[in-house]
């Protein structure tokens, strides 16, 4: 597949190396799911039997913070930023 696919809103997507993401380490978070409950863009899931949160739609998050702020154990969800946001 090319790495520009057209994007469900018609826009060319951005090239994967453009592209930013989400992550939790795992080794400090608290599976509180305060940034399940907060995300507006609903990128985050649940996994029934570690009990924790995954991230499932990493591509539409909006990259508004609400996760990093709202989480109990900074340093925890790592955003990286693409580099059209830059
Ligand atoms: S930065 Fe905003 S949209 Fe992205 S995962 Fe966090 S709360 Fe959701
Ligand atoms: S808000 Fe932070 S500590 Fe709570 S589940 Fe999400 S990443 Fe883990």
């Amino acid at each position: 597949m090319s790495n520009r696919e057209i994007s469900g809103v018609g826009f060319p997507a951005a090239p994967v190396r453009y592209r930013g993401g989400v992550k939790i380490n795992y080794a400090l978070c608290k599976g509180c799911g305060k940034c399940y409950d907060m995300c507006p863009a609903d990128i985050f899931g649940f996994d029934p039997e570690t009990k924790l949160v995954t991230v499932d739609y990493p591509e539409e998050c909006w990259y508004c913070g609400a996760c990093i702020f709202e989480c109990p154990s900074k340093g925890t969800i790592q955003l990286d930023l693409p580099m059209t946001c830059l």
